[in-house]
């Protein structure tokens, strides 16, 4: 029997594993699969915990409508369901501006101001940023297809003021990274898709919402909201795919060192217990190996791109070298619990903090206002976040300093006093690839290099997309991409 190794268990490895089970199932062909995972648990960044009657996402909290991967997995897995949006009462995000919060004005989508009232009547923007950002219309598109960073296409089409105030804090944001070397082609192709097509962002946007609606009308349902989540968290979704693997195919506290090929197979060196790991919990995984080697037929790596480097700096130094120049960024995340008696929120879902305003923190999530069910009504939770291209170094603060510096910067944002009823801490090492000017042709040299490797396989969220679901969409045709490799080569002995 074919034997895949698919190295990583966050949600790339996961769904990988899932898709690899269920298509060869479904083509009739028997696959051994094991997935080997360095630490105590399963998920990667998607990390959420029940606490005293509070539910919280240590790392992402929802998935992108727009990109229906992750939706579509957890339909399939049963869990349509739970799949809730944001909540409609509390809509809204505020903006830092030389002190100040405002309100995001209505209408604006990303970056792109699609309605003319509130974009006059806001606060946020001075009046010549609020012209600059109209004219938008009458700027021509560029010529050529060359790439360009966020922050050039931004100045360039909306102003110096969208990028300071919506573009760098909101859209670079998601990324925690720097507008000036985001690459806009692999960072956020549509927008310059719109521009190529439309020849602005606000025409462009004001179609593609007609085009949304004519699309919404015609489906029954509720309308999902920009961001959706599962009622009882991202983690769901990670407990509904283990339990579809098998538990004996699933090897936690297990690191590896090094890959080898040989005669067509792939030998896998594992090196046991990793420093920080534990003993594997419940249900029945294996784990805590103490060494040895693993044979494949073929080896899926949804591992970070700088630790799958480390798996071919001896074998092939040049695909090392080139999987370290993909950067990464470290972050934190700090949920602080409030009595919601000693607190007053902005009603809206949280504000974002350009970088102009020199503050520690990046944002801050209201999530008991985002999205229902995350605690009971007497309380209010905040999240905040914290390192990123900004402040990486604070990343390394201890959980006391931390959540110190956090509840400073709440209480001179939003004048927070109280004490927190509980306090969580979660840190990101490297864990948020930046796919910067260039990251286009990395890719494609790196997945032409792999063709070197027959067999052998780069899935995750380094690559092709940053987010979740495009991590499962990924997941997907790796999977495939493995089979074909596997049944192919046996058609053609
Ligand atoms: C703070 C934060 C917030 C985010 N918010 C969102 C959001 O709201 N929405 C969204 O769509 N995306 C969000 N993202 C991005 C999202 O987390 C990723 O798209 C997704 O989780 C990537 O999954 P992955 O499996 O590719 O990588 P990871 O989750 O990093 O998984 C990789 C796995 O490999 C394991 N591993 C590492 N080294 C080894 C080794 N040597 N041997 C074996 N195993 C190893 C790791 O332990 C880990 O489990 C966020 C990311 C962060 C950090």
């Amino acid at each position: 029997m074919k034997r895949v190794v698919i190295i990583g268990g966050g949600i790339s490895g996961l769904s990988t594993a899932l898709y690899l089970k269920e298509q060869a199932q479904a083509s009739g062909h028997e696959v051994e699969y094991l997935l080997i995972e360095r630490g105590d648990r399963l998920g990667g960044n998607i990390r959420t915990e029940k606490l005293d009657g509070f539910l919280i996402e240590g790392g992402p909290d929802c998935f992108l409508s727009e990109k229906p991967w992750a939706a579509r997995l957890c339909r399939h897995i049963g869990l349509g369901d739970q799949i809730i949006p944001t909540t409609e009462e509390n809509k809204g995000t505020f903006v830092l501006s030389n002190g100040k919060l405002h309100e995001m004005p209505e209408g604006l989508i990303l970056m792109v101001p699609t309605k003319i009232m509130p974009l006059i009547t806001t606060s946020l923007f001075s009046w010549l940023g609020k012209l600059r950002m109209g004219f938008e219309i009458f700027i021509p598109p560029k010529q050529g297809r060359e790439d360009e960073t966020l922050g050039s296409f931004v100045r360039r089409r909306l102003g110096r003021e969208a990028l300071d105030k919506i573009a760098e804090p909101l859209v670079a944001g998601v990324h925690a990274g720097d507008p000036e070397t985001m690459s806009m082609r692999a960072s956020f192709p549509k927008f310059m898709e719109m521009e190529e097509e439309h020849g602005s962002l606000i025409k462009g946007m004001l179609a593609r919402m007609k085009k949304a609606k004519e699309v919404q009308r015609a489906s029954s349902g509720p309308r999902p909201t920009m961001f959706m989540t599962l009622n009882g968290g991202l983690g769901t979704m990670i407990e509904a795919i283990t339990s579809r693997l098998d538990a004996s195919s699933i090897r936690l506290n297990t690191s590896i060192s090094g890959i080898e090929e040989k005669d067509g197979k792939f030998l896998i060196y594992l090196t046991g217990n990793s420093p920080d790991s534990t003993p594997p919990s419940s249900p029945p995984y294996q784990g805590g190996d103490r060494g040895g080697v693993i044979e494949a037929d073929s080896v899926i790596l949804s591992t970070p791109a700088h630790v799958s480097a480390s798996f071919f700096k001896d074998a092939d130094s040049a695909l090392a070298e080139k999987l370290l120049s993909i950067p990464y960024v470290s972050t934190a995340t700090v949920t602080l619990a409030f009595k919601a008696s000693d607190v007053k929120l902005p009603k809206s879902f949280g504000f974002v903090i350009p970088r102009v305003e020199e503050r520690k923190i990046m944002a801050a999530t209201f999530t008991s206002r985002k999205f229902a069910g995350r605690c009971s009504d007497e309380y209010v939770m905040v999240r905040c976040f914290v390192g990123g291209s900004k402040n990486e170094s604070l990343v390394d603060l201890d959980d006391r300093e931390m959540v110190e510096m956090v509840r400073e910067e709440l209480k001179d944002i939003i004048g927070i006093n109280a004490e927190p009823v509980l306090s969580r801490v979660y840190r990101w090492r490297k864990a948020m690839p930046q796919y910067t000017i260039g990251h286009l042709e990395r890719v494609r040299w790196i997945f032409d290099r792999i063709h070197k490797h027959p067999g052998l396989y780069l899935t995750g969220s380094a690559y092709h997309g940053i987010g979740i679901s495009d991590s499962i969409r990924e997941g997907e045709i790796t999977a495939k991409k493995a089979l074909d490799y596997l049944f192919s080569k046996d058609k053609q002995t």
